[in-house]
């Protein structure tokens, strides 16, 4: 795991992934409408490594032996980082606390139906399984993909003047998690703020003038990860 960088000079504004210091946010984030009152990645997630490996490898995972391995220490994760870091959160968006829960379904109502083990992640963590409910429904009327799209998902109750902490497993493009962000909007939500565990980043992505990889930017950061910090606080060493 590797503690995510504030925004600021070639770290997106959004997302807190690596980008050209020439812009602000990167390409998704640029394009797409923000739904979102804040996203807050726990870690980089880096192709082929081990976060990213648990995190596809929970609800994909070919085994119950392999899904068994990797979601209690997903959940694990997010309680940890939860208990230290709610307040942080909440502090982003301007508000006292999240008065509900909710995590982003999957893409279809199939597979969300199939693959509920983020909504047992969260219903394990303690700092917010009190407060969780499963809002959000798949529609089924968006073809399965990346892109955010208003009608992926509705929410099964009015939410007027609700604050949202909404929970993802990974943030690639943040299509999904927008979208799911639009729909709890539409259902009268005031602030929708995101935790994700692992912002999915490429190793050999160049992403500025060069000639540094995102492989290489990452290793430049501290070791090893650090519980204390998030991306909405300086690190305390
Ligand atoms: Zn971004
Ligand atoms: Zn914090």
């Amino acid at each position: 795991m590797r503690n995510p960088l504030a925004a600021g000079p070639g770290i997106c504004e959004v997302c807190h992934t690596f980008i050209d210091p020439q812009y602000s946010r990167c390409y998704p984030c640029m394009h797409q409408h923000q739904w979102l009152d804040a996203v807050v990645p726990i870690s980089y997630s880096e192709h082929g490594g081990q976060l990213h490996l648990a995190l596809r490898g929970y609800k994909d995972g070919y085994s119950p032996a392999e899904r068994g391995f990797a979601t209690p220490r997903l959940a694990a994760i997010l309680w940890y980082f939860l208990e230290a870091h709610e307040r942080c959160v909440a502090d982003a968006v301007g508000v006292d606390r999240f008065d509900v829960v909710t995590t982003v379904p999957s893409s279809t109502p199939e597979r969300d139906e199939a693959r509920g083990n983020l909504r047992w992640i969260v219903s394990t963590c303690e700092p917010i399984n009190a407060r969780f409910e499963r809002v959000l429904r798949a529609t089924g009327r968006v073809p399965e993909g990346r892109d955010l799209a208003i009608e992926r998902y509705r929410s099964e109750r009015l939410l007027t003047g609700e604050t949202v902490l909404l929970i993802d497993d990974t943030w690639t493009t943040g299509g999904h998690a927008q979208s799911a962000a639009a729909a709890l909007k539409a259902a009268g939500a005031t602030t929708v703020a995101l935790v994700v565990i692992g912002r999915h980043v490429k190793p050999w992505w160049v992403p500025g003038p060069g000639p540094e990889t995102v492989g290489e930017l990452l290793g430049l950061l501290p070791k090893p990860f650090d519980w204390t910090s998030c991306v909405r606080e300086e690190p305390t060493s």
